[in-house]
């Protein structure tokens, strides 16, 4: 096993794998309404295929995190025996899932016993109009799969929630209470340029900063060490409510690149080392008359991750449900 480091000496480790570019959702800052961010052109990744990557960099390159992502992962019907037959081909893997939890309820206890690790559900308001106004969905079935989550014993999920000025600011403090009294980690999110929801969000983009301000008038907070492979600033807050613990991503105003050990798998098979760089390799020349050629894999990731770039600064303009957020 070797590792895979890029040009800028950082160790590439974590994958975002998308399985779908299908979202139920329609998140103000992500796709505004009419855009759909699914797949045209290139047939998208089997599920076997999907698997032959992850065993490939696991084996090869000691992947230590998969994030199964998408547009809404909960869409993509064969998610569960995907999770298992991950679990089965790298045992040693943090499996993650970032979800809308719009149909969580019902699938949650069959991903906990899949192999599923952690969750990261996106929950950007607790008021019931606010959210439908901003996502199109309903708050009551994320609530629900909130609860069903913990009920089929995965650890208390972190909640993102992108922070937009005029339009949810004022909830970072309530936000950070519920989180207090659910045991639920807030990671409180700048809202990136990226796509057809660019201008929106330069415009109501509010940074990090304001949003320490705004909780540290409420709550005593102590800085915490940045964890394992993590891009958020975390902090301990003490208040009324209690205490708990809140995170930062702030990818325009701190960009975290140094630290970036990440590179993206789109649902149709592009390999994305940046986020923020339109660039891109095509996996299809890995499968030879059907099967898994380990020799091109390496050369295409070890190629692409060379020109991972140093510092993200570019014009991304796919939108990002085909990404995988
Ligand atoms: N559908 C899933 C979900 O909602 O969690 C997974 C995909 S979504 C693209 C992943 C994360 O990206 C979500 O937490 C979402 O809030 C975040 N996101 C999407 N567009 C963003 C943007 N322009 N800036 C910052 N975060 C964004």
């Amino acid at each position: 096993m070797t590792r895979l480091i890029d040009g800028c000496g950082r160790r590439i480790d974590h994958l975002r794998l998308s399985v779908t570019s299908a979202c139920n959702l329609r998140c103000l800052y992500c796709r505004p309404s009419g855009e759909d961010g699914r797949v045209v052109g290139p047939a998208p990744l089997t599920d076997g295929q999907r698997v032959e990557c992850v065993r490939f960099l696991h084996g090869a390159f000691g992947l230590r995190q998969v994030r199964l992502t998408g547009g809404e992962p909960l869409l993509h019907r064969t998610l569960v025996p995907l999770v298992a037959a991950i679990r089965n081909a790298a045992p040693s893997l943090d499996i993650a899932l970032t979800t809308n939890a719009v149909r969580l309820a019902p699938t949650a206890a069959r991903l906990r016993a899949a192999g599923l690790d952690r969750l990261n559900i996106s929950l950007d308001s607790l008021d019931p109009n606010r959210y439908h106004r901003l996502t199109g969905g309903s708050l009551s079935s994320v609530l629900k799969g909130i609860d069903g989550a913990l009920e089929a014993g995965f650890p208390p999920p972190k909640v993102n929630m992108v922070v937009l000025r005029g339009l949810n600011d004022d909830e970072v403090v309530p936000m950070a209470e519920w989180g207090i009294r659910r045991e639920i980690e807030i990671r409180y999110l700048e809202a990136m340029p990226i796509g057809p929801a660019a201008t929106v969000n330069r415009q109501r983009f509010v940074a990090a900063d304001e949003v320490r301000k705004a909780l540290a008038a409420r709550f005593e907070m102590t800085p915490l060490l940045r964890g394992w492979g993590s891009t958020a600033m975390r902090f301990r807050i003490q208040g009324d409510a209690g205490d708990g613990c809140i995170g930062f991503i702030a990818p325009i105003s701190r960009p975290f690149c140094a630290q970036c050990r990440r590179i993206r798998v789109t649902a149709d098979g592009r390999l994305y080392p940046c986020l923020l760089d339109p660039r891109s390799a095509d996996l299809a020349p890995i499968w030879q008359h059907g099967r898994f050629c380990a020799r091109t894999a390496h050369q295409i990731v070890t190629e692409a991750v060379a020109e991972k770039s140093p510092s993200g600064g570019g014009t991304q303009s796919t939108v990002m449900v085909r990404l995988g957020g």
